[in-house]
């Protein structure tokens, strides 16, 4: 997977996934991050990208033309014109279902904004989503980015050592992941669950399913309430695990 980030500060890009999963992930071949420094398509002989906003207000806002020209060469340059994402806090919430969905993409373009954002011409011209990290404001897009980077990187085939490991964790059945443990078997007086030592994996299953049902529903009702609303399979389990079922709602009580 190649990913194009046009960004203000490329450094900032290329040294956080030079490093761990991304890191060799770059090394094997298996993902290209190509940082294109926006500021080389300024048309100012200062390399200004920044111009004050019509109607005024505080801060600068980023110039259209750096942008959608720093976005044409690289459309040029491949051939075709890969999907844009702008990083903005006025854009959907970036999820586990839609770094599947971007880890689709053979070429995946990422746009940063700085100061008050960019001209919205520029956005109107070239980009195709919009991704919010939360809702809370940064300073950049930069870091936003390398959140979407990374999660959707670790769901191209062979970044991970394991490719079932991303399949087991938090969101991908609609659950939080269940607790994990490793050596040594006690610590400070807490001891590993005894069924993890039972070497019976239909009940260390059931157990860790369980134990995803329990913290979904603590730690996140709105998504097990999203889970479990006309689930006929859950409906069925709760038949025959009726403690399970009343624990639950104790929980969702106290949490809701
Ligand atoms: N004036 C903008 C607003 O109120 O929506 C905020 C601009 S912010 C200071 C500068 C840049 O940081 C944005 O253009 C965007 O690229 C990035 N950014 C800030 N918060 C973000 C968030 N929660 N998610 C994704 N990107 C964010």
């Amino acid at each position: 997977m190649r990913v194009h980030v046009l960004t203000l500060f490329p450094e900032m890009i290329e040294n956080a996934l030079n490093t761990s999963i991304t890191g060799r992930a770059i090394e094997k071949g298996l993902l290209e991050i190509d940082a294109i420094n926006i500021r080389d398509y300024s048309h100012d002989k200062h390399f200004k990208v920044d111009d004050y906003t019509y109607g005024g207000g505080a801060g600068l806002l980023m110039k259209a033309e750096p942008v959608c020209e720093a976005y044409d060469a690289l459309t040029e340059k491949l051939g075709k014109k890969p999907r844009v994402v702008f990083m903005t806090p006025v854009g959907e919430t970036f999820s586990q279902k839609k770094a599947e969905e971007l880890a689709k993409e053979e070429d995946l373009t990422i746009l940063c904004g700085h100061y008050e954002g960019i001209d919205e011409r520029a956005l109107d011209e070239i980009v195709t989503d919009r991704i919010s990290i939360g809702d809370y404001v940064l300073t950049g897009g930069e870091l936003a980015s390398l959140v979407v980077i990374d999660a959707v990187s670790r769901l191209v085939p062979g970044v991970l050592h394991n490719d079932i490991s991303a399949d087991t964790e938090s969101f991908n059945n609609g659950l939080l992941e269940y607790p994990q443990f490793t050596r040594p078997e006690s610590f400070r007086g807490r001891k590993v669950p005894e069924v993890l030592l039972s070497g019976d994996h239909k009940k260390v299953d059931d157990w860790r399913f369980q134990q995803s049902l329990i913290r979904t529903a603590r730690f996140r009702p709105d998504l097990y309430i999203k889970f479990s609303d006309d689930n006929e399979a859950i409906k069925e389990y709760y038949n025959k695990h009726k403690e399970l079922e009343e624990e639950i709602s104790r929980i969702l009580k106290s949490e809701v």
